[in-house]
C-alpha cells in the first residue's frame, strides 16, 4: 500500500520512498525518540540533505510551541475565563512539556518535507 504525502508526513517515513521510517524508535520510548536513522532503511536516503539542515528545524518547533500556546491558552480563557495567571503559565508550561517529543520529531519531519525540497520517488522494489 502507497501511502499518500500527509499519510507519509503523519507516520514519519522518508520523503523519497514513503516506506522507511526516519527514526529508529516510537515516539513513546522517553529516552531515544530523537535518534534518526542517518539513511532511509528501504531505499537509502540519505536524511540529512546538507551538513547542519535540521538546524532550520529550530524554526519549525518554534513554530509548533507558539501553536500549542496559542491554542492551550484560547481554550483555558474559553472553558475558564476566570483562571488566574498562574493557571494559564502552568498549563502552557506543562501543554509544552507534554509536546516536547512530538515537537522535536515533527519539526524534522516537516523541515525535510516542507523545505527538503525531495521528490517522491514512488514504488521502490521490495526483497524477493
Ligand atoms: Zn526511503
Amino acid at each position: 500500500m502507497t501511502l499518500n504525502y500527509w499519510q507519509a508526513l503523519a507516520q514519519g517515513k522518508c520523503p523519497s520512498c514513503r516506506k522507511g521510517n526516519m527514526y529508529k524508535y516510537s515516539i513513546f520510548n522517553l529516552t531515544k525518540f530523537t535518534e534518526m536513522h542517518k539513511n532511509c532503511p528501504v531505499c537509502g536516503f540519505k536524511f540529512e540533505i546538507e551538513p547542519g539542515f535540521f538546524y532550520g528545524a529550530m524554526y519549525v518547533g518554534y513554530a509548533i510551541s507558539v501553536a500549542t500556546i496559542i491554542t492551550v491558552f484560547t481554550a483555558i480563557n474559553i472553558l475558564y475565563p476566570k483562571a488566574s495567571l498562574s493557571v494559564f503559565i502552568g498549563s502552557v508550561v506543562v501543554a509544552v512539556l507534554l509536546m516536547i517529543p512530538v515537537n522535536f520529531r515533527y519539526s524534522r519531519i516537516m523541515m525535510l518535507y516542507f523545505f527538503g525540497g525531495v521528490k517522491y520517488k514512488g514504488e521502490v522494489a521490495e526483497e524477493q
